[in-house]
C-alpha cells in the first residue's frame, strides 16, 4: 500500500466520533422544532446555523458533506437522492432557457439523455465534444454557454481527458467547468486542476457495495476579487455572493435547486455512504492494481479490451502523466458481436450482470442490449458503444480468479 494514505486517515478519523456514539447517528426527522420565533427567523435568514427542514439538509447529510467537501478541497457540498441528482442539481442551479452547455467526452448515459432530450424540452442546447476536440471544444463557447460539462474518464469509451487543458480553456473563457468525477478525487482531484464544480454519483465507488443509491455536488469558493461568478454571466448567482460570500454556490444550489425540485439524500442513505466511505482508498488500491493485472492478462491472450494502461491505447501517456493513481474500476472487452458477448456474459462465473459500477463484486454488462439501446447509431458511435461490447467494472475478488473466469467465458 503506498498510495492514498492521506485519505485513509482523512475518512475514518472524519466518519468517526470521538465523545460517544462512533459511527455517525442517523437523524430520521423530517422537520426540526425551532424552538422560538426569533430563531426561526434566524435559521430562515442563514444567521442561527441549525436545521430547517429535511428537504434542504438533516444533520446526518451535513457530516457527509463536510467529509466529501474537505475530500475535494472544496468550500462545501451538497448531497442528493442519487448521482443524476447531483448533475441536474448543479445544471439547473445555474441555467435558464435559451443557456448552452458545452459536453466534453464519453458521457454516461443518463447524463448524455438529460441534456440532449429532457434540457432541450427547456429550451437549453448542448453540444457533444471528443475529450481531444480543443480547438472545436474553443470555437463553440459563446455567450449563452453556462456550464462546459467533462467526465473525467469516459464511461465505456475509456478516453482520458487532459482536465487541465480544459480548465484552461473554461478559465480563459471564463466559464463554469463542471466534472462527473465519480471515481473520486483519490484518482483525480478536478478542483486542484481548476475546476468549479465537481458532481458525484456516490452509489458507485464511494459506497462501495449497492446498498445506497447518492450523489454530491462540491463546490469551490469564491474568489475575494476577480471571480467568473461575479461576471454578467452569472448574474444570477450575485445576491448569493452578496450574502454568503465565499459559501455562495452552497446557498445558491440549495436555494435554486434543492428546494424547489427537491432531490435530498435521506439521512439512512447518507449514513450508509459513510460507512463505505472509510474504506473506500483501501478498495480503490486493491481495484486499481487488479484492473491493470486484468486487463494485461486478458489482452495478451489476444483479446479486444480497451483501457489506458494499455501501450497501444491513444491516451497511454495521458494515463502514466496524469492518472498516476489509475482511472477507477473500468474496462471493456469488445466480443466483436451480441451473440458472443451475450456467451460470454451467461458463462462467466465471478461477474454480477447488472448496470451498476465500483461495488466490491465484479460486475458486467453489455453495453449495446441495455444502457445505449434507446441510442441511434451515430451517437453510439460517438460513445464508442459497438455490438459485442461488455463494460467491466473490477472488483475485490482476487483477480487471477478473475483472469481465469473471464478466460473460460470467452472461449
Ligand atoms: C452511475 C453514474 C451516474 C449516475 O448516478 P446514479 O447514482 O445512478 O444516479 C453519473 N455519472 C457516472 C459517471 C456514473 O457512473
Amino acid at each position: 500500500m503506498n498510495r492514498f494514505e492521506s485519505f485513509c486517515t482523512k475518512f475514518v478519523q472524519s466518519v468517526g466520533k470521538k465523545e460517544g456514539a462512533i459511527s455517525p447517528s442517523i437523524t430520521g426527522s423530517a422537520s426540526f422544532a425551532y424552538g422560538d420565533s426569533e430563531s426561526a427567523e434566524g435559521i430562515f435568514d442563514g444567521s442561527v446555523k441549525k436545521p430547517l427542514y429535511a428537504r434542504v439538509g438533516n444533520p446526518t447529510s451535513a457530516q457527509l458533506e463536510s467529509i466529501l467537501a474537505d475530500m475535494d478541497g472544496g468550500v462545501g457540498a451538497v448531497v442528493t437522492s442519487s448521482g443524476m441528482a447531483a448533475t441536474s442539481l448543479a445544471c439547473m442551479s445555474l441555467l435558464k432557457t435559451g443557456d448552452e452547455i458545452v459536453s466534453i467526452g464519453g458521457l454516461f448515459g443518463g447524463t448524455y439523455s438529460f441534456f440532449s432530450e429532457t434540457l432541450s424540452r427547456f429550451g437549453i442546447t448542448t453540444t457533444f465534444f471528443d475529450v481531444d476536440e480543443l480547438e472545436n471544444i474553443k470555437n463553440a463557447l459563446t455567450d449563452k454557454t453556462k456550464i462546459i460539462f467533462l467526465e473525467s474518464v469516459g464511461n465505456p469509451n475509456m478516453r482520458l481527458p487532459d482536465i487541465k487543458a480544459l480548465a484552461d480553456i473554461a478559465n480563459e473563457a471564463g466559464i463554469v467547468l463542471m466534472v462527473d468525477n465519480t471515481i473520486t478525487p483519490l484518482s483525480v482531484a478536478p478542483l486542484a486542476l481548476g475546476a468549479d464544480i465537481v458532481v458525484y454519483s456516490t452509489t458507485k465507488i464511494i459506497s462501495g457495495n449497492a446498498s445506497a443509491l447518492g450523489g454530491a455536488a462540491v463546490f469551490r469558493a469564491i474568489n475575494e476579487g476577480e471571480d467568473k461568478f461575479k461576471t454578467p454571466r452569472y448574474e444570477e448567482v450575485h445576491k448569493f455572493i452578496k450574502g454568503m460570500g465565499k459559501m455562495a454556490l452552497i446557498g445558491n444550489a440549495k436555494k435554486r435547486a434543492m428546494r424547489d425540485f427537491g432531490m435530498s439524500a435521506s439521512a439512512y442513505n447518507s449514513y450508509l455512504t459513510m460507512l463505505g466511505l472509510e474504506t473506500l482508498p483501501l478498495r480503490m488500491d486493491r481495484i486499481v492494481e487488479s484492473v491493470e493485472k486484468i486487463v494485461k492478462g486478458l489482452n495478451e491472450r489476444g483479446y479486444h479490451v480497451n483501457h489506458p494502461c494499455l501501450s497501444f491505447h491513444p491516451h497511454h501517456a495521458r494515463y502514466v502523466s496524469d492518472f498516476s493513481n489509475g482511472c477507477g474500476t473500468l474496462f471493456t472487452i469488445d466480443m466483436g458481436t451480441k451473440e458472443r458477448a451475450f456467451k460470454f456474459l451467461n458463462t462467466t462465473k465471478l461477474a454480477t450482470i447488472t448496470a451498476n459500477i465500483g461495488d466490491s463484486r465484479t460486475l458486467a454488462l453489455h453495453m449495446a442490449s441495455t444502457i445505449y439501446r434507446d441510442f441511434d447509431e451515430k451517437t453510439r458511435e460517438f460513445l464508442g458503444i459497438t455490438e459485442g461490447l461488455i463494460r467491466v467494472s473490477v472488483g475485490l475478488e482476487n483477480p487471477q480468479d478473475i483472469i481465469d473466469d473471464f478466460l473460460n467465458a470467452a472461449k
